[in-house]
C-alpha cells in the first residue's frame, strides 16, 4: 500500500481530515507528525511515496534522503518552502493548488484597501470607547476615480485588477511575465514599475517570492511612490523591504499600508507595525474561507491520487522533472 505522509498535522487532526480520509478511500496508507526540523522530517517521512506540506521546508537534503519519495503536495498556492531544483534532480514532482484562494486573497487586498479609505478600524474603535464624532473624516480617501497599481497580474492580481475596475478605479499593471496585450486583456494599462509606483495612489503586490522579486520594493521604490498613497502586501512578505517600509510610514512619505505577510512571520512582538494606526494588519490568513479550505484539501487529495497511480497531477510546480519524475516510473 503506498505511504502519504503530512509533514504538518499529527495524528489526531488526521483522523478528522477529508483529505485523509479520501486518500484512504483511494487504497494510500496516511500518517502524519508535526516535523520541527530536517531530521525530524527525514526520519518520519522515510518510506513515504508522497508528502502532504504545508510550512515546513523540504530542502534538497530532505528530498535526497527519501529515494521512494514521488510527490510532494504543498497546501497553497507559493511553493517557496520547496527546493525545487532539487526536486527536480531527485525526481521528485512538487505538487500546489494554484487556483484554490483567488478571490479570497483579492478580497483580502480589497479589504484592506477599502478599510482604510474607509477608516473602519478606526471608527470602530471610536465607538467602541464609547464615543461618538467625527475625528477621522480627515483621513478617509476616495476609491472610484483613483488609481490602482498591480504589481504581478496572474490569477490573484488579476482579480485584483477585475475588483478594481469595478470600484471605478484606473488599473495599472506590471508584470515582466506578460505582454502588453495580455496585461490589457486582464484589465490593466501596460506600465514600467517607476510609472506604476508614481502614479497609483494603491499598490498591490501580487508577484510570487522568487530571488529576483526579494525586495522588490524597497527604500528606493518606496521613494517613487505617490505621497499619501497606501501600499498592500498579501503575496509574500519579503516582497517589501520591512524595515525600509516602516521607515516611510514613520516619515509619513506613505500614508498607510495594508499586511497579510511579513519578512518573519510570526510577526514579532515588537515590530513597530503593531503600533500604527495607519497599517492594517492579517495573520497571512488572505488564502482563508470555508469554500477554499475545503477546495484545497479536496484538491490535494485528488492529485496525491492522480500521482500515486501514475497519472500526471493537474498543477506541477516544476513541470520540468517530466523527464525523470519517479511517479512515472
Ligand atoms: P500566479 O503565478 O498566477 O501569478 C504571479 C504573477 O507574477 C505572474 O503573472 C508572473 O509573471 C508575475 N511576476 C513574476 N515576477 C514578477 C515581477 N518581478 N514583478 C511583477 N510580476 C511578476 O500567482 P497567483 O496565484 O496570482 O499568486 C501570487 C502570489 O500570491 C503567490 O506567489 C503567493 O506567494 C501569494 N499568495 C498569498 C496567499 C496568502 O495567504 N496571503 C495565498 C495565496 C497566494
Amino acid at each position: 500500500m503506498p505511504l502519504a505522509f503530512h509533514t504538518d498535522m499529527p495524528p489526531a487532526m488526521l483522523d478528522d481530515a477529508p483529505e485523509a480520509r479520501m486518500l484512504r478511500e483511494a487504497g494510500i496508507e496516511v500518517r502524519g507528525e508535526r516535523c520541527g526540523s530536517e531530521d525530524e522530517t527525514i526520519e518520519r517521512a522515510a518510506g513515504a511515496d508522497a508528502i502532504l506540506n504545508g510550512l515546513v521546508p523540504i530542502t534538497a537534503r530532505v528530498l535526497e534522503a527519501l529515494p521512494g519519495l514521488k510527490v510532494v503536495a504543498r497546501y497553497g498556492v507559493g511553493v517557496d518552502n520547496v527546493d525545487l531544483q532539487a526536486a527536480t534532480r531527485c525526481g521528485v514532482a512538487i505538487v500546489h493548488v494554484p487556483d484554490y484562494c483567488v478571490e479570497e486573497v483579492s478580497n483580502q487586498a480589497f479589504a484592506f484597501l477599502l478599510g482604510w479609505a474607509r477608516q473602519v478600524p478606526r471608527w470602530t474603535e471610536m465607538l467602541r470607547a464609547g464615543r461618538w464624532g467625527y475625528d477621522h473624516i480627515g483621513a478617509m480617501r476616495s476609491v472610484h476615480g483613483q488609481t490602482l497599481g498591480v504589481i504581478g497580474l496572474g490569477r490573484i492580481g488579476a482579480a485584483t485588477a477585475r475588483k478594481g475596475a469595478a470600484f471605478g478605479m484606473e488599473v495599472l499593471g506590471f508584470d515582466p511575465g506578460l505582454g502588453d496585450d495580455d496585461l490589457r486583456a486582464r484589465g490593466a494599462e501596460p506600465c514600467t514599475l517607476e510609472a506604476l509606483l508614481a502614479r497609483s495612489d494603491y499598490v498591490s503586490l501580487h508577484a510570487p517570492l522568487l530571488p529576483a522579486t526579494h525586495h522588490l520594493i524597497g527604500a528606493a521604490e518606496l521613494a517613487r511612490m505617490k505621497p499619501g498613497a497606501f501600499l498592500i502586501n498579501t503575496s509574500r512578505g519579503p516582497l517589501v523591504d520591512e524595515k525600509a517600509l516602516i521607515d516611510a510610514l514613520q516619515r509619513g512619505e506613505l500614508a498607510g499600508a495594508g499586511l497579510d505577510v511579513f519578512e518573519t512571520e510570526p510577526l514579532p512582538d515588537d515590530s513597530p507595525l503593531r503600533g500604527m494606526d495607519q497599517v492594517l494588519l492579517s495573520p497571512h490568513m488572505g488564502a482563508q474561507s470555508p469554500l477554499a479550505t475545503a477546495k484545497l484539501r479536496r484538491s490535494i487529495a485528488e492529485e496525491v491520487t492522480r500521482a500515486l497511480r501514475g497519472e500526471w497531477p493537474l498543477h506541477v510546480a516544476n513541470p520540468e522533472v517530466r523527464a525523470n519524475a519517479r511517479l512515472l516510473a
